[in-house]
């Protein structure tokens, strides 16, 4: 069905914001929650412990691993993913009520579960968040204090292997500001659908 009320577009699409870790997805998003509360931001499950800060149900839905086979199982994932030794995944219930009602939705994932995205939901906006350069990427990820030397390498490495998939998104913003890149996500977000 159409829009009822065609002076005010409303996007009904699903939108997926993916790109390196440490490029400042979460950062985006949190901004995004203050900006615009009408957005809808899918909370993930996962399987990695919470960092200082992050709370239950809000950053993340925190699971065991036996939890997260259950939901695998059955088939309460939308996509899902291993990444720097955890395992993380969209529930699809809460993402289809929303988008059933009209309401945009917004999925922070990484490469592979934004892969799977693309081949079910053939209506996905997708959009990579790339860094300004490579050495901004490093010292953001390495300047984060919150983890090992061993995982800021397996990041790394991810990292080389998401930023060759840029080709693969529908468009790129560059995260120089909070607020530009914000901005520039809520007009493709509400823009009407062609
Ligand atoms: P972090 O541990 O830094 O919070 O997240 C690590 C990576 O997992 C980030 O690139 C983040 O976007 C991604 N991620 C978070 N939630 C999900 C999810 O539900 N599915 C997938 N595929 N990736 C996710």
């Amino acid at each position: 069905a159409q829009n009822a009320d065609q002076s005010r577009p409303v996007a009904k699409r699903l939108t997926v914001l993916s790109g390196p870790s440490g490029v400042g997805k979460s950062t985006v998003v949190a901004h995004l929650r203050e900006v615009d509360p009408d957005v809808w931001l899918s909370v993930s499950v996962t399987t990695r412990a919470p960092r200082p800060g992050e709370r239950e149900g809000v950053q993340y839905h925190f699971v065991t691993d036996e939890e997260f086979d259950r939901l695998i199982e059955e088939g309460e994932l939308l996509e899902w993913a291993c990444f720097a030794g955890n395992r993380y995944g969209t529930p699809r219930g809460p993402v289809q009520e929303r988008l059933d009602s009209g309401v945009p939705v917004l999925l922070e994932i990484e490469l592979q579960g934004a892969r799977q995205v693309r081949e079910s939901m053939s209506d996905a906006l997708h959009v990579f968040l790339a860094p300004p350069s490579w050495e901004e990427l490093v010292r953001r990820l390495t300047g984060r204090g919150t983890e090992s030397d061993e995982v800021i390498q397996r990041r790394l490495e991810a990292a080389k292997v998401e930023l060759a998939a840029e080709k693969e998104f529908d468009t790129t913003l560059v995260n120089t500001s909070v607020q530009e890149v914000c901005d520039e996500l809520l007009a493709l977000m509400t823009a009407p659908k062609v």
